[in-house]
């Protein structure tokens, strides 16, 4: 592990980044250049992958002002590490094998004592004869985590301390590709990240994976989760907004600067560029609301003068 730290963006490459998604990448590498940090980015591709987006999605990053250290690392380069992690999870006894279909998961009651939404740990006290039966009968198998927890806390540079549930995750799907929550936390700390600034969307899965890492006995990083952008509606920032991503606003006669300016001041009202939002960088000094974006809101004020 490297000693400085390292900051990072973890897109999924499942189509063009929107104004959303830049402005939390534009945040993640203020956060980490204002702090000595390196900055890297990782592709999280073991799933919902579209043909051309990662490539579209690191033009947009270069074209905004962003800068990373060494290669891009891509998840589906690194399945044996997610399989030696949950090697060592289950030979300390950690992990359970799942039938459940989503169906069956989403009827039956939550646990007793466990958090709301969690998995209700059907699969948790199987007998051996009724595993053998399932796996013979040919259903998918995931595997998943017997935490030994209900509940996390992790540490937030805004939103303080939190706490928050862990339940049985899954580690392994049933198709047998590595489960987010697993790959995040294994990456992170491959990578020496110690500072995770990401949509505050992520915050309810953060202490489930600061768990996760506890056991694998890996650093658990310093998190901040960042506000979405939101539409006039109050709704996460779509597609359906309109013009949301940098090719759409090209197309509608913006230039990048004008987009970056605008991402830029609703940080920081002095800021013009992205250069300038790190030249004042300061976390504690950010609107910590939600941007509510009106695209073509956007769109005018920047072209008139
Ligand atoms: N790949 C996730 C996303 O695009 C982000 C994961 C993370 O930052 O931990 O939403």
């Amino acid at each position: 592990m490297s000693e400085v730290g390292a900051g990072r963006y973890a897109p999924t490459p499942s189509g063009d980044l929107h104004l959303g998604n830049l402005r939390t990448a534009l945040l993640a590498w203020a956060f980490a250049r204002s702090t000595g940090r390196r900055f890297l980015l990782r592709i999280e591709d073991l799933d919902r992958v579209r043909p051309g987006a990662e490539q579209r999605q690191l033009d947009d990053l270069a074209a905004i002002g962003l800068d990373w250290d060494g290669p891009v690392v891509r998840q589906s380069e690194r399945l044996p590490h997610y399989e030696a992690a949950i090697e060592r999870l289950t030979a300390a006894g950690l992990t359970y094998e799942c039938y459940c279909t989503r169906r069956e998961i989403q009827q039956a009651a939550t646990a007793p004592h466990g958090p709301m939404g969690a998995y209700p740990g059907t699969c948790r006290t199987l007998t051996a004869q009724a595993r053998d039966r399932l796996r013979t009968s040919g259903r998918p198998a995931a595997l998943r985590l017997r935490a030994k927890a209900t509940e996390f806390e992790v540490v937030d540079e805004l939103h303080g301390i939190y706490r928050g549930p862990v339940d049985d995750l899954v580690l392994r799907r049933g198709d047998g590709v590595p489960a987010y929550n697993l790959a995040v936390v294994v990456d992170d700390a491959a990578q020496g990240i110690d500072q995770v600034v990401r949509g505050d969307d992520l915050l309810p899965s953060t202490p489930r994976q600061a768990y996760l890492a506890t056991l694998l006995g890996l650093p658990v990083p310093r998190y901040a989760h960042v506000p979405l952008v939101l539409d006039a509606n109050g709704n996460r920032l779509a597609k359906r907004d309109g013009a949301v991503t940098l090719a759409d606003q090209r197309a509608f006669g913006n230039t990048v600067e004008q987009v970056v300016a605008a991402l830029a001041a609703s940080l920081d009202r002095s800021a013009t560029s992205s250069s300038e939002l790190l030249a004042h960088f300061d976390a504690g000094l950010l609107p910590w609301e939600p941007w509510i974006l009106d695209v073509s809101g956007l769109l005018q004020r920047s072209r008139c003068p």
